[in-house]
């Protein structure tokens, strides 16, 4: 199977390449030249089966470059030896006859970037050999708090690589900070950044364009490269737990053979919910895919009217991951309704880049209408529905969780459609202790690691282990960088 990038037909490479080198040369994004799909009964195999094999099953389709007993090593690297706190990996728990939690935070980070970025390096370093390579991948990262600690945990201690975290100094919680600043492994490196998430993505993209860095690193035998989500090898983990929640609820008899499921996501970058539309393609029952956005709300306006324009107010929000106005995994998704016009794709994101907005067509709006629906929430709603979750369902839910779970009330309510539905929940509640305080009534909670302490007081729920020791780690990093002087640090780092 070859991969093609999105703006143009001919950059076409195997999966191999399209992992080791992430962005295709043309700044398209490298996608499979077809989704392949679920023969008649694959659920019904894949019903019997634990998660891990159920990801080698389904990854197994889409890399032909590995093979089965290579990914089944990577998934048990990955999902097993005890790195995620819930045998079933990613469980689903139902709330009531019709509506369903998928739960994405049971690893060592306690987001669901985890359940990419545990098997990422496994991908990359294997795609990396295959190709050739023999200098030592370094990977950069610009985070606003969950994608820097998952590519941390993900690439401690992996041969052959070595990974540096950029985060703002104001611009991520005590306990996002705390889980960064304390990272174990030989092979990691964390700074802080005079400013905020766009200083420390800024500094990154232009460390990554300087010739001067890349030709020194050349030499002394390494290479810049990214764990960002436009990578193929973090949007296809994220298919298989679609795949497996679905195989869950049919072996539960929560779901009938066939019967449509609702799935609503919390949405940022459009790479999870991206997933659930690979899903549905390969014949997984999905029924409509529910994008779920804070008050940056650039989503919903597209999805309801066509029309993605960014030139808009920029919020912080109490769910800062979905904090975003350009989601850059969009572009895949236009990939498919155009069928692969890879100039049509190619104009749309000239004129994002150019003016800050772009209008689909028609057609391509219709295609969009029978799959997709959308929504947005602000953060009084989401502190509401966190407070009526935990009082009629004794369900704890993160801020980000809760901007779904809005979503799909709102979405039953004006549609009628009252088809199951599964909600993707994407972080534990414990990471984000204050807000979630709050919406449980507590006026003034405690801050930081205290909150942790409260949040578990006050509800009976016990933290995740990973976050619970937080308090007994040492802190390893304590290093501030201005923006102007990050390259220097990656040269620190790298020597
Ligand atoms: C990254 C993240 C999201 C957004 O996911 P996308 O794939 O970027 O749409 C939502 N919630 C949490 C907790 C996240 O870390």
């Amino acid at each position: 199977m070859y991969y093609v990038s999105t703006r143009d037909k001919l950059g076409k490479t195997t999966v191999a390449g399209a992992i080791a080198y992430g962005l295709a040369p043309d700044g398209g994004l490298y996608t499979p030249e077809a989704i392949p799909s679920l023969a008649g009964n694959a659920l019904e195999t894949l019903k019997e089966m634990t998660y891990q094999q159920r990801a080698v099953y389904i990854m197994n389709m889409y890399l032909d470059s590995y093979s089965a007993s290579e990914l089944a090593g990577f998934c048990a690297k990955a999902y097993g030896g005890g790195k995620f706190d819930d045998p079933a990996v990613a469980p689903v728990r139902t709330l009531d006859g019709k509506t369903h939690v998928l739960e994405l935070w049971h690893g060592p980070t306690c987001a669901f970037k985890d359940m990419a970025l545990q098997m990422l390096p496994h991908l990359l370093t294997a795609a990396l050999k295959k190709e050739g390579e023999t200098k030592t991948a370094c990977i950069l990262v610009a985070t606003s708090g969950d994608t820097g600690k998952g590519a941390l945990e993900g690439f401690r201690d992996v041969p052959g690589t070595k990974i540096l975290v950029f985060y703002p100094r104001d611009g991520v919680s005590e306990v996002q900070e705390l889980q960064m600043t304390t990272q174990e492994g030989d092979n990691v490196g964390v700074c802080a950044v005079v400013g905020n998430f766009d200083d420390a993505q800024t500094g990154v993209k232009t460390i990554f364009s300087d010739p001067e860095l890349r030709r020194e690193l050349a030499e002394q035998g390494s290479f810049l490269s990214s764990a960002n989500s436009i990578n193929w090898g973090r949007v296809l983990p994220q298919v298989v737990y679609y795949v497996s929640a679905y195989c869950d609820l049919l072996k539960s008899g929560a779901l009938r053979r066939g019967e449509k499921l609702n799935v609503c996501v919390p949405t940022g970058n459009f790479g999870n919910i991206l997933a659930a539309y690979y899903a549905k393609q390969m014949g997984v029952p999905i029924g409509r895919l529910i994008c779920a956005s804070n008050r940056n709300n650039v989503l919903t306006d597209f999805i309801e009217t066509g029309l993605y324009d960014k030139n808009r107010a920029f919020y912080n929000t109490t769910s800062p991951s979905m904090d975003i106005l350009i989601s850059s995994n969009l572009e895949r998704l236009l990939h498919a309704y155009t069928y692969g016009d890879a100039g049509q794709v190619k104009g749309y994101m000239e004129k994002l880049a150019r003016t800050g907005s772009y209008q689909i067509e028609e057609s391509i709006k219709k295609r969009m209408d029978r799959d997709f629906a959308a929504g947005c929430c602000d953060d009084a709603r989401a502190r509401a529905a966190i407070g009526e979750m935990w009082r009629e369902k004794r369900y704890l839910i993160d801020p980000h969780t809760a901007v779904a779970v809005d979503v799909l009330d709102q979405y039953r309510a004006k549609t009628g459609d009252e088809a199951p539905a599964l909600v993707v929940s994407t972080a534990s509640p414990f990471k984000f202790c204050p807000v979630v305080m709050e919406g449980l009534g507590v006026k003034m909670p405690e801050q930081g690691l205290k909150g942790i302490d409260q949040l578990s007081q006050f509800t009976g729920i016990a933290p995740p282990a990973p976050l619970a020791s937080l308090a007994g780690k040492k802190v390893r990093f304590t290093e501030v960088t201005e923006k102007a002087n990050m390259v220097d640090k990656v040269r620190e780092m790298l020597r």
